[in-house]
């Protein structure tokens, strides 16, 4: 047998790593001081009441004959598709059912839907980027192109008539910067797609963090996205399911043959998502879920806004921060990503993430999460302003 060799072209990622040994070292050398870490890229408040109730519910049916389930629709129950089919309306946005696939998360599809695609195409990816858009397509031995995200597009690239691709990556609002497009931005994007025959797989699982009206929270408020968009989006930091596992893709049947392939790429190569998960995530989407997730949302919200006012304190330049749980700042004095990482260890104990870890666009930036709990926010930022601000 021969072994994919494409595999050997990954870079290895050894950021994540990295920091936690770093951060022991620190931890074993100054037992007394408080480490508080900034870092975290996983939702740490717990499932809402509708959640787990409706979990609770549906895992007594399944210990009932007449009520148990066994194989369900690959590509999810209708109940769940409707109630998808409903939030996307309360957006303007109108989905037929049979475009709607329940998935076990946004990074599988993301991954997964690379079987539609031939290899010769030349896939855009923006730099600083989440790993998984390069290494899926690494995997497969496809090209990879970046585009540069910086402080002078504010981390917002818009396309370049002069470079061609087919593919075409966007994840709005970010990971790692939070920034976020607008409608024109994203206005810009669908037309340079429909211009060169490309398809846009739009990454939109930090949807629920935008507060404005008027930023959109799906590619599909664009006109003629149908034609030229695929969209990821999941519960994961929507509603906690990081480690429950449930989201959902849209392939809208204006693109042609791709909806017809991905019902037959995932009635081959997927079971669906467990009947008990669908239900929680029914819940998610009543009045009841949406109410107590978005008390969840807004507490993250709270932590990022105090994390932003801090640095505008500070005067430190950012993104993110507003309609992302991302804050993503450039490091003070001209400090490389690492440095940066190092000096505020030892002189605030407080742990995030290297901005070079997410691509050389990233080299100089830091990007802090709102995902810890309020005190340790509040008390980061305190050090935060001693260190900067005086
Ligand atoms: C967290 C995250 C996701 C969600 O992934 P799941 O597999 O649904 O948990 C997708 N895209 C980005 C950019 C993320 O940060």
């Amino acid at each position: 047998m021969n072994i994919n060799t494409n595999y050997e072209n990954l870079e290895q990622s050894y950021l994540f790593s990295t920091i936690a040994k770093k951060v022991n070292e620190y931890i074993q050398k100054n037992p007394d001081k408080k480490v508080i870490r900034l870092g975290i890229g996983d939702v740490t408040l717990p499932l809402c009441k509708a959640v787990t109730d409706a979990l609770h519910k549906a895992v007594d049916e399944m210990g009932v004959q007449s009520t148990f389930r066994g194989y369900g629709p690959e590509q999810g129950y209708d109940f769940l598709r409707e109630a998808v089919q409903g939030y996307y309306k309360s957006h303007n946005v109108e989905l037929e059912l049979d475009e709607i696939f329940i998935s076990d998360g946004a990074k599988s599809d993301l991954g997964n839907i690379l079987d539609l695609f031939g290899i010769n195409n030349t896939v855009l990816v923006p730099d600083p980027v989440y790993p998984v858009y390069v290494d899926t397509n690494i995997m497969a031995g496809r090209e990879v192109k970046f585009i540069d995200a910086n402080g002078d597009n504010e981390f917002l690239p818009l396309p370049d008539k002069n470079v061609k691709a087919d593919v075409i990556y966007i994840c709005s609002p970010n990971n790692p910067t939070g920034a976020v497009y607008n409608k024109e931005q994203l206005k810009m994007w669908v037309e340079y797609a429909l211009a060169n025959n490309a398809v846009i797989l739009f990454d939109s699982a930090y949807e629920c963090f935008i507060s404005d009206k008027n930023l959109p929270r799906s590619i599909y408020e664009i006109e003629g996205a149908k034609d030229c968009a695929i969209e990821f989006c999941s519960l994961s930091k929507t509603a906690g399911f990081t480690g429950t596992r449930c989201g959902y893709t849209i392939v809208p049947k204006n693109l042609g043959k791709l909806n017809k392939m991905w019902v037959r790429r995932q009635t081959t190569k997927f079971n669906g998502v467990p009947y008990i998960v669908q239900r929680a995530a029914e819940a998610v989407f009543t009045e009841e879920g949406q109410k107590e997730i978005e008390e969840n949302i807004s507490y993250y919200k709270e932590n990022a806004k105090l994390i932003s006012d801090t640095l505008k304190e500070c005067n430190i330049w950012h993104v993110g921060g507003k309609h992302s749980p991302y804050i993503w700042l450039k490091c003070p004095n001209n400090m490389k990503s690492w440095e940066f990482f190092d000096y505020l260890l030892e002189n605030a104990q407080v742990v995030g993430t290297p901005g070079a870890g997410f691509g050389k666009n990233g080299e100089g930036y830091f990007r802090l999460t709102s995902f810890g709990s309020k005190e340790n926010t509040i008390e980061a930022m305190w050090r935060f302003k001693k260190l900067f601000n005086e």
